[in-house]
């Protein structure tokens, strides 16, 4: 059994306490992707370093992404080269080393409608794996190989292959967003760095010009504190603008949201062995596995509402079933959607005057870092798959007035779970002999919790009733809803069905089965009371179905009217 340090109550008690006490090197503001990459990355330079996330971790944008680790071949078109081939490269960083047990290659087709798009296409797809390639680190993915129409009729049984050219098939990466975030910050943690949730920063400590810590309020526990350090990274994606009216004066960035949903629908409506990538007017439109289920998306339009809660309308839902119904035999519609989720894109604007609204599908994807005042470092922007350039960048920026500090050493520093899983992936067959579990879920548990695998299978070995499916949601073991909360941070029924698992979008009753079941378990970790308990399931209930409620609503203001009558519990 490893000594990983675990992210639960005690940590995160200890992480206030030291938070509160004496100056810390670097703060970091946010638990989102490009968060827990910067505190990552500060710490293993030999920084002290904090993070405080006002929510729970990755409850922001970053559990919410298409889950691509991917270069963006549509970035290609619009000759963004360094980006892609960056992003490629961190793509074959997170495969080959860092987190093997969290990403995964992925198949996709690219459709040809028309004879002149195979050399066009297939051109960009061989720079694509080119720049791949020739990059620092291992491509670790298949090439791209061109695709027939009769061989595409093979792979792809019920998609409409008579008007088509053939396809191209390419690879990309994917991976669990929240899982990825939580790993990062539980590897942070395990280096030293004082990780807590649910504390939101309230405003900025100041000597004359320069930033030196934060107010913060411990929401838990509610209580207000301030955090010294010598640096604020503040890497709030969507809410850098809000973090930025803390400080007052003249705003350096600005950062708009642009909404994107996803719908998910069984594997068996769609027979591929492949998923698709095609274009639409806007942007791409991707059909992802994901396990025993499709993922669609996505969208691309400006949000002015709730920034926590963004909202999945019905005319959202139509435009992705409209779309992705031009490939198919056999269209899918509104009850073949399991589950739903809309997320708000960070992007930087070139700064605008009050009131004007922007086209949001042009805006950049690569990322910023400023330096409003002395003593605080804004970094927004960028992508999911370049979190570790991003997080460099920006603990490059906030040390420039420190003493000699190490460059930054996260490409050799493999996420928790990494060591050991090749080992035990070679070993799977002995482990399922051994936990008497079967080995299509020794398979699941090694995806999700690699080399750590050893820690659920500890806990089942103690209480053979852990090894047993969730009911409601019967892919999961009852054992990965304790060991999220006693190892993976999660502290209240939403962060378990929606981001340490993905129940809430992975049911067709969105874990209102496994909504009792799941806090029950729970319960006896974090010492609910009877009351307690009956209120996160009231809760996740009203959650589900205020979500349920947005999605049949034509336009995005009635769809966040309904969908802030559920707001989070804390
Ligand atoms: C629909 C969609 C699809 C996408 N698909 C992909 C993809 O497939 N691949 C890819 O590489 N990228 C993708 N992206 C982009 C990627 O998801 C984002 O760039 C990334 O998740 C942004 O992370 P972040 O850390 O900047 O923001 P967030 O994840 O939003 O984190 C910011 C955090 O700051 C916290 N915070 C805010 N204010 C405070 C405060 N006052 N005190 C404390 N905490 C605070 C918030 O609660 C939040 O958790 C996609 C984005 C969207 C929306």
């Amino acid at each position: 059994m490893s000594l990983a340090k675990a992210l639960d109550a005690d940590q995160r008690a200890d992480a206030l306490e030291h938070l509160a006490a004496g100056e810390l090197d670097v703060l970091v503001v946010g638990g989102g992707i490009v968060g827990v990459g910067a505190a990552l990355d500060a710490v293993t330079r030999g920084l002290k370093v904090g993070l405080v996330e006002q929510r729970d971790l990755a409850s922001g944008t970053s559990s919410r992404s298409s889950k691509l680790v991917h270069g963006g071949l549509r970035y290609l078109e619009m000759f963004d080269f360094a980006l892609v081939k960056e992003a490629l490269e961190e793509r074959g960083l997170l495969y080959t080393r860092l987190a093997p047990h969290l990403v995964r290659p992925v198949p996709f087709l690219y459709p040809l409608e028309h004879a002149w798009e195979r050399p066009y296409v297939g051109a960009g797809v061989a720079l694509y794996d080119g720049m791949a390639m020739t990059g620092k680190y291992d491509m670790g993915v298949p090439k791209h190989k061109h695709v027939f129409r009769k061989q595409l009729a093979r792979m792809a049984p019920d998609i409409r292959t008579e008007k088509l050219h053939g396809a191209i098939r390419y690879y990309d990466c994917q991976v669990d967003d929240a899982r990825l975030v939580m790993t990062i910050a539980r590897t942070a943690a395990n280096n030293g760095a004082h990780v807590a949730t649910r504390t939101k920063v309230t405003g900025f400590l100041r000597e004359g010009d320069r930033v030196v810590g934060v107010s913060a309020r411990d929401l838990e526990g509610q209580r207000d504190l301030e955090i010294r350090a010598k640096v604020v990274i503040n890497a709030a994606g969507v809410w850098t603008d809000e973090v930025q009216d803390l400080i007052g004066g003249e705003a350096q960035l600005d950062v708009d949201a642009s909404k994107g949903i996803h719908i998910v629908v069984p594997k068996d409506r769609i027979r591929s062995e492949c998923g698709f990538i095609t274009k639409t007017e806007k942007s791409v439109l991707f059909v992802i596995p994901w396990d025993q289920f499709w993922i669609i998306g996505t969208t691309d339009t400006a949000w002015d509402y709730d920034l926590a809660h963004p909202a999945a309308s019905k005319t959202d839902i139509d435009y992705l079933l409209g779309h992705v119904n031009r490939l198919l035999k056999d269209p899918l519609d509104h009850r073949d959607v399991i589950g739903v989720w809309a997320g708000l894109r960070p992007l930087l604007k070139p700064m605008r005057k009050e009131g004007e609204m922007g086209e949001t599908t042009k805006l950049s994807r690569e990322h910023t870092v400023a330096n409003p005042v002395p003593g605080l470092v804004l970094v927004a922007g960028g992508k999911l798959t370049t979190y570790r350039v991003m997080a460099r960048d920006a603990v490059d920026h906030a040390i420039r007035d420190f003493d000699a500090t190490p460059a930054s050493i996260t490409d050799r520093v493999p996420l928790m779970g990494a060591w050991g899983f090749e080992a035990r992936t070679n070993q799977r067959v002995a482990l399922s002999r051994s936990s008497g579990l079967d080995i299509g879920v020794v398979d699941h548990l090694l995806g999700r919790y690699g080399g750590l695998v050893d820690e659920v299978l500890a806990l089942i070995d103690a209480r053979p009733d852990l090894g047993e499916p969730l009911e409601g949601a019967e892919h999961y073991l009852r054992a990965e809803v304790l060991y999220a909360v006693t190892h993976e941070g999660a502290r209240h029924l939403d962060d378990v069905l929606a981001r340490r698992t993905r129940v809430s979008i992975e049911t067709f009753d969105r874990g209102i089965t496994a909504a009792r079941p799941a806090a029950e378990l729970m319960a006896g970790a974090l010492g609910w009371s009877d009351a307690q308990l009956e209120d996160e399931v009231d809760h996740y209930l009203r959650r589900v179905e205020a979500e349920r409620q947005s999605q049949l609503m034509p336009t995005d203001q009635e769809a966040d009217e309904a969908r802030v009558k559920a707001p989070d519990i804390v």
